[in-house]
């Protein structure tokens, strides 16, 4: 005890210590600040050097503190007492005393209410019986009289699915589609106040908006306002859930939902996601966040649809695996048949249907493939028709427990001619006339809104006493017939898929940096304005943009890779150009935030004052480092820190020298470096070209500055190389590394790297891993291989939806010549790379402390152009006994187990994976981290594979009309987690809920928010810059800054307001695989986990909150707390519910 107590209270003083200085050093600040505006004379120089003198004091101790707060906490952890700063209600813990912290986890262990969709699965044949006129359901009967008593009642949905992109692009649907739709939408609704219309894309909608006039824009507000028009979700797009993050997926949403308060004025209350190819609970979890009570739900595997009707669960309520309550819950419809489209709306019968779809009249474009044509309703026919239609009805009624039933009445880009509104409705109203003259049929039928079904819904379930059943897990991987698993798209176009995840990164960082500027800007000013010369408004602009570009790129022929050619291109065009222009607002805002004497800043956008050290040259391009030349002058090199926790980083920058020095701006402390070769083929180095590694200590958030500078010859760590390749030892030319081990006799050893917590051997045929050992465990069988898959030789073959692979299922990638095989050694990290004809796989070890030393780090640069009808896999084979489980993540948001099962056919036993998969048994996991989204399996125990890329010739029959085959040079990036668990032997039976530990989740954030690194210019004119540190220590390691987002202006568009969202996520975890070595940070108890107080102030210290307020998750104002909740002055308090994102309305300083 003594000896814990000991170093706490040095270190308590030390703080104190510290803190008193800080603030004397900040009131001298202000004081000689003031003085400097004053005319000087030679005082003046003196002083200012003085000033930079404090300054660096002043940045050093800041730092200094940060790092002490953060061990102090992580060293007075074990004794797990209060006390801890952050967190008020509960206590610090540290991996010591591990279990307490595992209790959200356990209790969640085996849960029974409810339907879990794991153990459908179990149940069911997959049998794919001949189902009659519904053929993939069964004969629906019924007597007559059910109605008898309580009526049947038909909403039927006028609907209009626009696809932001897919056969063409956003813009060429908007001018040749969406913009008729709308305009017809709004005179033909209009016309007659008992037509209803939904729609769902507010990228559309907003478009149109702007071309309107005034006068059509108050029409448009009279129809929302009389429930004639509602927006359904609400969201820019209707998001794809499978590849989505759920930063993506939440920042679509708002960007919606703004929107809609801002123009209209109201709130979705309903979702609608007819067309997404699959389900995922994340989705269900943000609508209900963000207020809405309801949800309709379409593309769902056949026989999960087929078993949901005969146990009338079509209608359910979605609640989160890991939930013990049910606060998540959401009423959720499942559409009962196979498409949203007229056909298979009505009823089980699509021949029948049809003929009530009167855009399909004889004599116009469409018809219907059943043969049996619509006809007008006349007075002779009406009678035989509106019968015909009843039956429909009421069979597709015997599927639902109430007597309301919901019926879509649209299809992709419907409505585009005023003459379709006139026959859909005239002839449906003539139906609707019919039932109501004869009271003896027992229904009601009328045009509604989804709100106008959900209300109804409710209504008669309650006046029934009924409640809907409660349901857990997702909707993947979806089949619409057959054998035909929607698995493909989960991989297609992976280039764009990261690429996705390079803006979200971007994005992110832009916004959090974007936030504190402002904010910094104001408290600098003391009125509350702005800089003058600081491009608030184009700022804005280009983040709207940005926000926009990502939201766009989430709709589900978006990041799902499923649009035409030239439309993938604009897809790309657009998020390449977003993250050109977030990084102009990411480097002004550092730049203002850097600068020690704020009048020196300046705007010149065409040569910003700082730039990233990277380029990308066009949409389809990796990034390429720009080479910083080297002089005896320092260069300043910026490094933005966005995450939430203090971290020991790995810098990587290009130069013009083998010879460098880096050392930290403030202290002049030299760090930690290593110098590369930069290889132009894969046994050439460039002579004019040297990579330069160094270890930087980020504290959360910050903006720190390092110094490099041209060193004498030798000074540098040079990273020294061995190359290998059987039977045809390579010529190396290398001329400033030293190169051995050329094809030597004990050549047939494995190649073993190793820092303090790994150890890996290598083949040294192959450079493949083979065996992994984590200190001080015993040595594991982990295998890296690679495979090829084929596709089908029959009429059914893979495409960009669907995966079908050939009978032999993978085989393993061969080359007709051994690949070259090169080590590299150094103190900063030591890798090895193989270099094979269609890809280049890298395993890297960090010689760090951190966490970031606890991990394998894997990249791979793919090129499969020269390939046919071909996918290519990457398999790790590991001695992990998982049984046919594994878990992957949805949307990065939380874990699903998965179970392989043999009686479903290879291609459905892969799913997607966001961010995150793991294998366990009793002892150990083994968890793949990712920095993109692609498909993952686990096909055979101990297996965990991803597919990487895949190139496919033809149309898979899903509309798209064409293959993929504009595949790209494609990076992929991993990190390989192996953690000991214990306490996990109960883990074998039950859908139990299963979260990464702390170790995974740090990981995932590093891997996911890279540092970004800045350059300053070269000349010895550059202005004093000085750290900026928005944090004082990290937060708890389950907390995530999710985004600090600024709102707009509610009076002048296009202009940030005062406020911003601050959106917190506070992440489950897994206890039972504690690390060996406590991890940097805290994080919070669990004791106490549903109501756990956080104190806002000390957790974002020194950044201030001059006021709080919870609100939704899209910060709505009417989600926003009471204004009596308004908390105005210290201490602002939130909860924070494990799993749970929240969202406050605050104002920053
Ligand atoms: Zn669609």
């Amino acid at each position: 005890m003594k000896r814990k107590l000991f170093p706490l209270l040095v270190g308590g003083v030390f703080c104190v210590v510290v803190m008193s200085l800080y603030r004397m050093l900040e009131m001298m600040q202000g004081a000689e600040l003031q003085h400097l505006e004053a005319p000087a004379g030679q005082d003046f120089y003196r002083l200012q050097q003085q000033i930079d003198k404090l300054e660096r004091l002043l940045s050093a101790n800041n730092r200094l503190v940060v790092t002490l707060r953060d061990s102090l906490l992580h060293r007075q952890a074990p004794q797990g007492g209060g006390g801890a700063v952050n967190v008020s209600a509960g206590s610090a813990h540290s991996p010591a005393d591990a279990p307490p912290g595992c209790r959200l986890a356990q209790g969640m262990k085996g849960r029974a209410d409810g339907v879990q969709l794991l153990d459908v699965y179990n149940l069911l044949p997959f049998d794919n019986a001949d189902g009659g006129a519904w053929k993939q359901g069964f004969e629906i009967s019924y007597r007559g009289n059910e109605w008898d008593e309580q009526p049947l009642e038909v909403l039927l949905v006028p609907h209009s699915h626009n696809d932001p992109g897919w056969l063409k692009t956003f813009e060429n649907y908007y001018q040749d589609q969406t913009r008729h739709i709308l305009n017809n939408m709004l005179i033909k609704l209009t016309e007659d106040s008992r037509r209803k219309m939904i729609w769902a894309e507010i990228s559309y909608f907003s478009k149109w908006w702007n071309d309107i006039d005034e006068q059509k824009r108050e029409m448009v507000k009279r129809l929302v306002g009389a429930g004639q028009l509602e927006l359904v979700t609400g969201g820019w797009v209707m998001a794809d859930e499978a590849n989505s993050h759920y930063f993506a997926l939440l920042d679509q949403l708002i960007e919606g939902h703004q929107w809609i308060q801002r123009h209209l004025g109201v709130r979705p209350r309903s979702g609608w996601a007819v067309d997404p190819f699959g389900h995922s609970p994340s989705m269900a979890y943000l609508l209900k966040g963000a207020g809405l009570s309801n949800m309709v739900i379409q593309r769902v595997h056949y026989a999960v649809k087929k078993h949901f009707a005969q146990q009338q669960t079509l209608e359910f309520l979605w609640r989160q695996s890991w939930d013990s309550s049910p606060r998540s819950d959401i009423t959720c419809h499942m559409m009962p048949f196979y498409s949203y489209d007229v056909p298979h709306t009505c009823g089980p019968n699509p021949a029948v249907c049809c003929q009530f779809d009167f855009h399909r009249l004889p004599g116009g474009r469409a018809m219907c493939p059943w043969k049996k044509s619509p006809q007008p309703i006349t007075e002779q026919n009406v009678q035989e028709r509106a019968l015909l239609l009843l039956d429909q009805y009421r069979q597709k009624s015997r599927l639902f427990r109430s007597h309301v039933l919901l019926v879509p009445l649209g299809d992709d880009f419907r409505f585009v001619e005023a003459s379709e509104w006139d026959a859909q409705s005239g002839n449906y109203q003539k139906l609707f006339d019919y039932f109501d003259q004869h009271p003896e049929l027992h229904v009601k039928a009328r045009f509604g809104t989804l709100s106008d079904y959900f209300e109804a819904l409710h209504r008669r379930l309650d006046a029934m006493g009924t409640a809907l059943p409660a349901l857990r897990g997702d909707f993947f991987t979806y089949a619409d017939r057959d054998d035909h698993y929607w698995s493909g798209y989960f991989t297609s176009r992976p280039f764009y898929k990261r690429l996705d995840r390079t803006l979200e990164a971007t994005l992110r960082a832009t916004e959090i940096l974007f936030s504190l500027a402002l904010a910094e800007m104001r408290r600098f000013r003391g009125d509350g304005l702005l800089v003058a010369d600081f491009p608030v408004r184009e700022h804005f602009r280009r983040l709207t943009a940005g926000r926009r570009s990502l939201a766009l790129f989430q709709h589900h022929d978006g990041i799902t890779g499923t649009s035409r050619d030239p439309v993938v291109v604009d897809y790309g065009t657009r998020l390449f150009h977003s993250i050109m222009n977030l990084r102009q607002v990411l480097q002004s805002s550092a730049h203002w935030l850097l600068l020690l004497d704020k009048s020196q800043y300046y705007h010149n956008q065409s040569k910003p004052f700082m730039q990233l050290d990277d380029v990308i040259s066009a949409h389809n391009a990796l990034p390429l480092k720009t080479p910083l030349a080297l002089s005896n002058e320092p260069r300043s090199l910026i490094i933005f820190n966005p995450t939430e926790q203090l971290r020991s980083s790995v810098i990587s920058v290009v130069v013009d020298s083998p010879d460098a020095d880096v050392v930290d701006a403030t202290t002049g402390q030299p760090m930690a470096a290593q110098i590369s070769a930069v290889w132009a083929e894969p046994t050439q180095a460039s002579t004019e070209q040297f990579q330069l590694d160094f270890v930087a200590e980020l504290p959360p958030l910050s903006l720190v500055v390092y110094h490099v500078t041209k060193a004498s010859f030798g000074s540098a760590h040079r990273a020294r190389y061995t190359f290998h390749r059987r039977g045809n030892p390579p010529a190396v030319q290398s001329e400033h590394f030293q190169v051995s081990g050329l094809e030597r006799p004990e050549a047939d050893a494995p190649l073993s790297l190793s820092n303090k917590h790994i150890s890996i051997w290598s083949s040294p045929e192959t450079g493949l891993l083979q065996k992994l050992r984590l200190l001080p465990g015993p040595v594991r069988e982990v295998q890296v291989q690679f495979l090829w898959y084929g596709t089908q030789r029959n009429q059914d073959k893979s495409g960009a939806y669907l995966f079908l692979p050939g009978e032999e299922g993978a085989q393993l990638y061969s080359s007709s010549e051994p690949p070259l095989v090169r080590v590299s050694r150094g103190p900063v990290f030591s890798d090895i790379t193989s270099c094979f004809r269609h890809f280049t796989h890298t395993v890297r070890l960090y010689h760090l402390d951190g966490h970031a030393g606890r991990s394998l780090e894997i990249s791979n640069m793919v090129d499969i152009r020269s390939e046919f009808n071909r996918e290519l896999v990457m398999r790790l084979v590991s001695d992990v006994a998982n049984g046919n489980r594994f878990y992957s993540d949805l949307n990065g948001f939380q874990m699903q187990q998965r179970r392989t099962l043999q009686k479903l056919p290879l291609q459905a036993n892969f799913y997607p994976m966001t961010s995150a998969a793991f294998l366990q048994d009793a002892t150990s996991r083994m968890s793949l981290l990712s920095a993109q989204s692609q498909a993952v399996a686990s096909l055979r125990p101990g297996e965990l594979e991803v597919v990487l890329d895949r190139r496919l010739q033809q149309d898979d029959n899903r509309g798209l009309g064409q293959g993929v085959t504009d595949n790209k040079l494609t990076a992929s990036l991993y990190h390989l987690l192996l953690e000991d668990r214990r306490g996990g032997a109960e883990e074998v039976g039950g859908a139990s809920v299963e979260h990464m530990s702390l170790l995974a989740h740090l990981t995932s954030l590093s891997l996911n928010h890279l540092p970004i690194t800045m350059v300053a210019p070269s000349d010895s004119q550059v202005p004093k810059l000085r750290p900026f540190l928005p944090l004082r220590s990290s937060l708890p390691c389950d907390v995530h800054l999710l985004n600090l987002r600024t709102l707009e202006d509610s009076q002048e568009s296009d202009s940030p307001s005062q406020e911003v969202a601050l959106l917190l996520h506070r992440k489950g975890f897994d206890c039972s695989s504690a690390p060996q070595a406590p991890l940097q940070c805290t994080w919070s108890a669990q004791e106490e986990y549903s109501s756990l107080q956080v104190d806002l102030d000390r957790l974002f210290s020194p950044l201030r909150f001059h006021s709080v307020r919870r609100s939704g998750l899209t910060l709505l104002r009417e989600d926003d707390q009471p204004e009596s909740a308004r908390q105005p002055a210290p201490p602002h308090v939130a909860r924070l519910r494990p799993m749970e994102i929240s969202a406050f309305r605050v104002e920053v300083a």
